[in-house]
C-alpha cells in the first residue's frame, strides 16, 4: 500500500482509524490480527540442543574419547569397565550441571531483556498514553518528539521542524527533513519525505503520525529478518579466559606426550601409562572456568538491576570497577529535578510570583511559550504553571490564544520560542537561557513601557542574574516581539523578565561524592546551566572546592583539542556545555588514558555516550536514543546508583578474581601432584578422582564465591587499569605458593603413609586430604589478601550451603559402595583426623603467608 500517496483522510479510512486514535476494543482486536510490534525472535535453542551444546568443548570430547580407549582396553583384558562408566558419569553429570546453571544465568539475562523496554507516546480514544512499544498497532497515532525511537513504519499527519535520522535505514549519517505533504508521483523509499520508519529516529521537532506497518512488515522488519542476529559477544576477559584454557590444553597436550613417552621407556604398562596421561589431561584443564566466569557475570548483571543498574552490555559488568572518571549531568543526575519557582525578575526589580499584578506579559509567556500538559512534561515548565496556578485562571489564557508555529526546545540553543495568535495580534514569544535570551534583545519592558535596552542597563541585567545564579538558582529569560507575518525571526527582543527556580540535590548525593574521593575516582558535573548555578549546586555537594576549577563552554571552545587534552582534569564543572563540548571532554579524558562514564539523557547526547568507556542513561528522564546507545541505564537517574554500581563492579570482578585463583590452584596443585607421582613412577590420583574433584568438589564453592560480599577497603584501595595484564605478580604467586604447599602437603602424607601403611590407604589419603583441602581452600579465598581467620568465616550463606552439600556427597563417596569406583579404602578415625589435621595447619600457613605476598607483589 502506498500511504505516502495517499490523502490523510484516504490513509485514515484505509486504516479504519481516525486522527482521535483507536478505542481500547479495537487495539485488542488489532493485536491479535497483527500481533506485537516486534521482529519475529530467532528461533530459540531448545532445551534439548542446550543440553547437547555442553558436550560440545574440546576437553569433554577428550574425556568422552578417554572413556572410549578405557572401554576397549577393558574390553580386551576382560576386565569390568568401572573407568570407562564412571568417567561417562562424571561428563554427564558436568553437563547437567552446565545446563541448569546456563538456564538459571538465561532466566535472569530475560528477565534483564525485558526491563528494557521501549516507551512511546500514543493518542487512544482521544487521550494521550505512554505504552510499550511492543504494543502499538496498525491505525494507533503517535506523537513523537526529539529522542524518541519510532517503532513502526508510519504516515506524518502533522510535523513541526521534524528531523529524522534515518542511517540505521539507509546508512545516511546527515538527518533528513520530514513534513506532511502529499507526494503525487512514485518515489523511492528514502524519498517519502512524509513517511517515517520503524528502527529511525527524530533528531529534532516533533510530529504526530498514523502508524501504517509493525513488526516484521515495517520496512526495518523486511531487511532484519534477513540478517542474521549478532551474536552475543564474549567480553574482554571471558575472551582472555577462553585463550588462556586454549593455551593450556595445548602446554598440556605436550607434556602428555612426553609424559607417555616416559612412562613407556620407564617400562610401565600401556593401559596404565594411557589412565595416567587422562589424569594429567583431566588433572590440568581448568573445565569449569569459563562457565563459572560467564555465570559469576550473569549474578552480577542481576545483582546491579538490582541496585537500579540495568546492564545493556555484559562487558561493561567487568569494566564498571575501573571507573577513573564520573561525567555526570546536572538536572535530575545530582538534583531532584523537582524546580519550584522562588523569585521573579520583573518591571526593574527581583519580586515574589504572587506580589506581580496578574495580568501580564510574563505571565502569558510562562503560560503560552510551555508544552507541559497538567504536571506531565519538562519539570522546568511545570514549575512555571506551578508558580501560577493559584494567581490566574491559566486555562482561561490557553484558551484565548493559539499557537500557530514554534521553534522547539533544544538544547544546543538552549531556548524556544512560539509565534502566537490572539485577537489583537501575532507575536513571538520566547524563553531561554538568559545569556541565548539577552543577545537577542534591543529593548527592554520597564515601568509599563518599553524602552531601548543600553549597554548600562545589561550590566545590570547581567550583575542580577549572576547574583541569583550564585544562589543555586536556574534561571530562565523572557523575551518578546510583534510580528508583521507568521515568519519567526529571533532578533530585536523586547526583555520581559526572568525566572529563578531551585532545584535540590539529590538525598545520598553528598555522600556519594565522598565515596568517590575515597576511591580515587573524579566526579565531575557537566551541565547546560550556567556557570554560577553550576558553581553554587557543585560547591554544595562537595564537587567544587575552588572557583577556577569550574569552566563554561564558550571557554572550552576557544580551546584546541590538546589544550582541552592537557587541562581537563584541571575542572571539576563544565557548565552551558554543548552537546560536543561533552564529546570533546569525553575523548579528552580518554586520550589522557583515562576509564570514563559519561551520563546523559537528550538525543544530541548519544555522541558522547556511545564514546565513554561506559554511557550511562537515564531510565526516567533519558530519551530512547540515548537509552539505546548507553552501556547500561539507571532506574533512577540517580547519581548515587552510579557509585553503588562501580562499587558492584568492582565487587563483582574480585569475586572472578577469587573463583579464577580457586580453580586454577586446584589445577596446578593437581598438575604437580601427578606430574612428581609419574617422575617416581607412582599414580597417587586416578582419572576418575581428579575428575571428580574438578567438575563436583570445586565447581560449586567456585560459583559460591560470586555470592560474596565486598572487602572492607572496596572502595578506598587504588583503581584497577582496565588495560592491566588479569594475572598480576601478586595472583600468580599467590596461586603458586598455595598450590605448592597443598602439593607439599599431599606428597607428604601419600609418602608417609605408604611407609606405614600401604598404597591403598596412602591413596585414599591423599585424596581426602586434596578433597578437604579444596573445601576450606575455597572459603580461603572468599578474601585473597586478609587473612578469613580473624573475619566471619559463615558470613558468606551460597558458600556454607554448597559446603555442607558437599561435606553430605563426600560422607557418600568414602562411606557407601559408592568408595569401590574411586579406589576408596575404609579409613580409621585417626587416619581421618591425620588428614584433616594436617589440612587445618596447611591451611593456617597458607592464610598467614597472605599478607606476606601482598605486601611483597604488586597487584
Ligand atoms: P543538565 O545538562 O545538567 O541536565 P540542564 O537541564 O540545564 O542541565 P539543558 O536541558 O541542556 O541542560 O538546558 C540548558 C539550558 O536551557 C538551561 O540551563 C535553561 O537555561 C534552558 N532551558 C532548559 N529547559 C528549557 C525550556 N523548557 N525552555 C527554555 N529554556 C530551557
Amino acid at each position: 500500500m502506498n500511504y505516502y500517496k495517499m490523502k490523510l483522510d484516504d490513509v485514515y479510512k484505509e486504516l479504519d482509524t481516525s486522527k482521535n486514535g483507536l478505542t481500547n476494543e479495537e487495539v485488542s482486536k488489532r493485536l491479535n490480527i497483527y500481533g506485537n510490534n516486534k521482529l519475529s525472535d530467532e528461533k530459540k535453542k531448545s532445551n534439548i540442543s542446550k543440553f547437547f551444546s555442553e558436550f560440545n568443548d574440546i576437553m569433554i570430547i577428550i574425556l568422552i574419547f578417554s572413556a572410549i580407549i578405557s572401554f576397549i582396553l577393558s574390553y580386551i583384558n576382560k576386565e569390568p569397565f568401572t573407568d570407562s562408566i564412571i568417567i561417562m558419569i562424571v561428563v554427564i553429570i558436568n553437563a547437567v550441571m552446565g545446563f541448569v546453571q546456563e538456564l538459571k544465568a538465561d532466566k535472569s539475562i530475560d528477565a534483564l531483556k525485558k526491563m528494557q523496554t521501549t516507551s512511546i507516546k500514543v493518542r487512544r480514544n482521544n487521550k494521550i498514553y505512554v505504552i510499550n512499544s511492543e504494543y502499538i498497532v496498525p491505525g494507533d497515532i503517535l506523537i513523537l518528539e526529539a529522542g524518541d525511537i519510532i517503532c513502526a513504519d508510519a504516515r506524518i499527519i502533522n510535523s513541526i521542524s521534524l528531523k529524522v535520522d534515518e542511517s540505521s535505514l539507509t546508512g545516511e549519517s546527515i538527518s533528513v527533513e520530514k513534513n506532511n505533504e502529499i507526494i503525487k508521483k512514485d518515489i523511492s523509499l528514502f524519498e517519502r519525505k512524509n513517511m517515517i520508519y520503524s528502527g529511525t529516529n527524530i533528531v529534532y521537532g516533533k510530529c504526530e503520525a498514523v502508524v501504517c506497518n509493525t513488526g516484521n512488515n515495517t520496512e526495518f522488519g523486511k531487511i532484519a529478518s534477513n540478517i542474521s542476529k549478532i551474536k552475543d559477544e564474549l567480553t574482554p576477559l571471558q575472551r582472555r579466559i577462553s585463550d588462556i584454557s586454549k593455551f593450556l590444553s595445548i602446554i598440556i597436550t605436550i607434556i602428555i606426550s612426553m609424559m607417555f613417552i616416559i612412562g613407556l621407556i620407564k617400562g610401565m604398562e600401556l593401559k596404565e601409562v594411557i589412565m595416567l596421561s587422562i589424569s594429567l589431561a583431566v588433572a590440568a584443564i581448568p573445565e569449569g572456568l569459563p562457565a563459572v566466569i560467564t555465570i559469576i557475570l550473569s549474578i552480577g548483571m542481576v545483582e546491579l538491576a538490582k541496585k537500579k543498574a540495568i546492564v545493556r552490555k555484559m562487558s561493561s559488568v567487568e569494566t564498571l570497577g575501573c571507573t577513573e572518571v564520573i561525567c555526570s549531568d546536572k538536572t535530575g543526575t545530582i538534583t531532584q529535578n523537582k524546580m519550584t519557582v522562588i523569585e521573579v525578575y520583573y518591571d526593574g526589580k527581583i519580586q515574589k510570583v504572587k506580589d506581580i499584578k496578574s495580568d501580564n506579559k510574563l505571565f502569558d509567556i510562562m503560560i503560552l511559550n510551555n508544552d507541559s500538559k497538567i504536571g506531565m512534561g519538562d519539570p522546568t515548565e511545570i514549575a512555571l504553571i506551578e508558580c501560577l496556578n493559584d494567581i490566574i485562571d491559566i486555562n482561561k489564557i490557553k484558551n484565548s490564544n493559539n499557537r500557530i508555529d514554534e521553534i522547539p526546545f533544544d538544547s544546543n540553543r538552549k531556548m524556544m520560542s512560539i509565534v502566537n495568535k490572539n485577537k489583537e495580534k501575532i507575536e513571538l514569544y520566547t524563553k531561554g537561557s538568559f545569556d541565548s535570551i539577552i543577545n537577542l534583545c534591543s529593548y527592554i519592558y520597564e515601568d509599563g513601557k518599553v524602552i531601548k535596552l543600553t549597554e548600562k542597563k545589561k550590566k545590570e541585567l547581567i550583575k542580577i542574574e549572576n547574583n541569583e545564579a550564585n544562589k543555586a538558582y536556574r534561571i530562565l529569560a523572557y523575551a518578546y516581539k510583534e510580528l508583521n507575518d507568521n515568519k519567526i525571526s529571533e532578533d530585536n527582543l523586547i526583555f520581559i523578565g526572568m525566572t529563578a527556580m531551585i532545584d535540590l540535590p539529590r538525598e545520598g548525593v553528598k555522600e556519594s561524592i565522598n565515596i568517590c574521593k575515597e576511591a580515587h575516582i573524579k566526579p565531575i558535573m557537566i551541565t547546560g546551566d550556567s556557570l554560577y548555578t553550576a558553581r553554587a549546586i557543585a560547591k554544595d555537594i562537595g564537587i567544587l572546592e575552588n572557583d577556577e576549577d569550574a569552566i563554561s563552554g564558550i571557554e572550552i571552545d576557544k580551546m584546541t583539542f590538546d589544550e582541552l587534552k592537557n587541562n581537563v582534569e584541571k575542572y571539576s564543572v563544565y557548565a552551558r556545555v554543548s552537546p560536543t563540548n561533552k564529546l570533546d571532554i569525553v575523548n579528552a579524558f580518554k586520550e589522557n588514558g583515562k576509564l570514563v562514564a559519561m551520563t546523559g539523557d537528550g538525543v544530541n547526547d548519544a555522541p558522547a555516550l556511545k564514546s565513554a568507556n561506559i554511557g550511562v542513561g537515564m531510565g526516567i528522564a533519558g530519551t530512547e536514543v540515548s537509552k539505546n546507545v548507553s552501556d547500561i541505564v539507571l532506574a533512577d537517574d540517580s547519581f548515587s546508583s552510579i557509585v553503588t554500581a562501580v562499587k558492584e563492579g568492582r565487587r563483582i570482578f574480585d569475586n572472578i578474581r577469587n573463583a579464577i585463583v580457586y580453580l586454577l590452584t586446584g589445577n596446578i596443585t593437581e598438575i604437580l601432584v601427578v606430574f612428581i607421582g609419574m617422575l617416581f613412577g607412582i599414580e597417587i590420583f586416578l582419572p576418575i578422582q581428579l575428575l571428580y574433584i574438578n567438575l563436583i568438589t570445586d565447581s560449586l564453592p567456585a560459583i559460591a564465591l560470586a555470592f560474596e560480599k565486598e572487602s572492607s577497603d572496596i572502595m578506598s584501595r587504588g583503581i584497577r587499569k582496565h588495560n592491566q595484564s588479569f594475572f598480576t605478580q601478586f595472583l600468580l604467586s599467590k596461586m603458586f605458593s598455595s598450590a605448592l604447599l597443598k602439593t607439599v602437603s599431599i606428597l607428604l602424607i601419600y609418602v608417609i603413609n605408604l611407609q606405614l601403611y600401604n598404597q591403598n590407604v596412602a591413596t585414599t589419603m591423599a585424596f581426602l586430604t586434596l578433597v578437604l583441602q579444596e573445601m576450606i581452600f575455597a572459603i580461603s579465598c572468599r578474601n585473597l589478601k586478609e587473612t578469613i581467620l580473624n573475619k566471619n568465616l559463615l558470613k558468606n550463606k551460597h558458600m556454607n550451603r554448597s559446603l555442607i552439600l558437599l561435606i553430605i556427597v563426600q560422607f557418600i563417596v568414602f562411606l557407601t559402595p559408592i568408595k569401590d569406583i574411586f579406589n576408596i579404602v575404609p579409613l580409621n578415625i585417626y587416619q581421618v583426623i591425620y588428614c584433616i589435621s594436617f589440612v587445618i595447619i596447611i591451611f593456617i600457613i597458607d592464610e598467614l603467608t597472605k599478607g606476606v605476598i601482598s605486601r611483597l607483589f604488586k597487584d
